[in-house]
């Protein structure tokens, strides 16, 4: 009999147990990859300030980000970041957090899926265990959240797909290719029209390089396109073909990123605590979801300790990170339409372009009743 049982091993989980371990609580994490990360290969953009409840003096990063790139539609605009962003590998960041949860005390056991939560029985591929509460961090695709009643199954029209590459040769190479110096590392961030409106993301480790796409399962359906093509055609249409030649593909990866969840979605009932990607708290256009994971990771293991499940949903609202992503949302859900990429992608360079060629005739009239819909979307969210 565990006080806390932890479904999944990726940052919400860890940072859940981390937490209810810290307090006291006899706390299991069972992870059905061989080991933590092992399920989410390759690897991300973080905000070190988001992992401040972890020790971050020891965070296994690849590179510091010193540049953030933003491109679209052959406009590109670089900038220096105002956090700390480091590009991290997700196997060496999973493992890591994993690791300072069983330092505080917490129990992790790995290559064991859950199958069912039935009150405090957790039933899984190689027995039970009962707990008092359970946090379900089981990530995007979550089964077991779902089969509990919490949250329904994502439709096409709520759901992003993305599919990720990752090319490597050497340190040096990638230096060159990037004009990076030693340890310093970029992240670009691309939205592109065509062959679909989509989002894109490039990312630096030490020795290989991430690309990967994100785009509407909306619009893959409409379209009769399959996201692999998508990504090919990308990747011809912004030279990341040339820029990865003589590398050798090291991983291939396809995932889901939510676009509803939380607060459409209960965050908790009875003794049960959604969280992470399985509460729906990732932001699918700018892909920032380590944090949120981790944050509302960490509030759901305090409360499941203190038994406080109906103050989880306000403590939820309380964090900045996480409120803002939520109340974003129904200006992200309109950003994702295609026809609301297409028109930014070519009011953003018709902008630039007249501002560079000195001739100001920028058609705004057109667009009139878009700008005005998502400003109030804006203002509703940020006040
Ligand atoms: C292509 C792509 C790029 C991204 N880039 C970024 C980025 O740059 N920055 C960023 O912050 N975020 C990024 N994200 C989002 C980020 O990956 C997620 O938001 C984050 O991983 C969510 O953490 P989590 O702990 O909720 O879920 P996950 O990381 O998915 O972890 C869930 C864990 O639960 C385990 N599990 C699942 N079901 C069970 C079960 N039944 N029993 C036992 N274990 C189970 C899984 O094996 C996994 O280890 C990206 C996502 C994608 C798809």
């Amino acid at each position: 009999m565990y006080d806390v049982v932890v479904v999944g091993g990726g940052p919400a989980g860890s940072a859940a147990a981390l937490r209810a371990a810290k307090l006291g609580a006899k706390t299991i994490v069972i992870e059905r990859g061989s080991e933590p990360g092992a399920k989410n290969v390759s690897g991300a953009m973080i905000r070190v300030n988001d992992l401040s409840m972890f020790d971050v003096k020891s965070l296994p990063y690849e590179r510091e980000v010193s540049k953030v790139r933003l491109s679209f539609d052959g406009v590109q605009i670089e900038m220096k970041p105002k956090d700390k962003l480091v590009n991290v590998g997700r196997l060496k960041l999973d493992r890591w957090l994993a690791s300072q949860a069983e330092s505080a005390g917490a129990v992790l056991i790995t290559k064991t899926t859950v199958l069912k939560v039935d009150g405090r029985r957790i039933v899984t591929d190689r027995g039970e265990i009962e707990g008092e509460r359970v946090i379900l961090a089981e990530g995007a695709n979550a089964l077991v959240s779902i089969n509990s009643g919490l949250r329904r199954e994502l439709k096409p029209e709520e759901t992003v797909q993305t599919v990720k590459e990752v090319y490597s040769l050497s340190k040096d190479e990638v230096n060159k290719r990037l004009g990076l110096g030693e340890q310093e590392g970029i992240s670009v961030r691309y939205l592109f029209s065509n062959p679909i409106p989509g989002a894109g993301f490039l990312y630096t480790y030490k020795d290989s390089i991430a690309f990967g796409i994100g785009v509407h399962m909306r619009s893959l359906i409409s379209h009769r396109v399959r996201p692999q093509d998508v990504l090919e055609e990308v990747k011809r249409s912004l030279g990341i073909n040339e820029l990865v030649k003589g590398f050798s593909l090291r991983e291939y990866s396809a995932k889901i990123i939510p676009e509803n969840g939380f607060p459409a979605w209960r965050a908790c009932s009875g003794n049960l605590f959604l969280t992470g990607d399985a509460l729906g708290v990732v932001n699918p256009i700018t892909f920032n979801g380590i944090g949120p994971a981790v944050i509302s990771g960490y509030i759901a293991g305090e409360l499941a300790v203190n038994d406080q499940c109906g103050s989880y949903e306000s403590s939820l609202m309380m964090e900045r990170t996480l409120s803002q992503a939520i109340k974003l949302r129904p200006l992200v859900k309109e950003l994702l339409k295609e026809e609301n990429i297409r028109a930014y992608i070519s009011m953003t360079s018709d902008a630039l372009s007249s501002w560079t060629s000195g001739d100001l005739s920028l058609d705004l009239k057109a667009n009139l009743w878009r700008l005005t819909k998502h400003a109030l979307l804006l203002l509703e969210a940020i006040s």
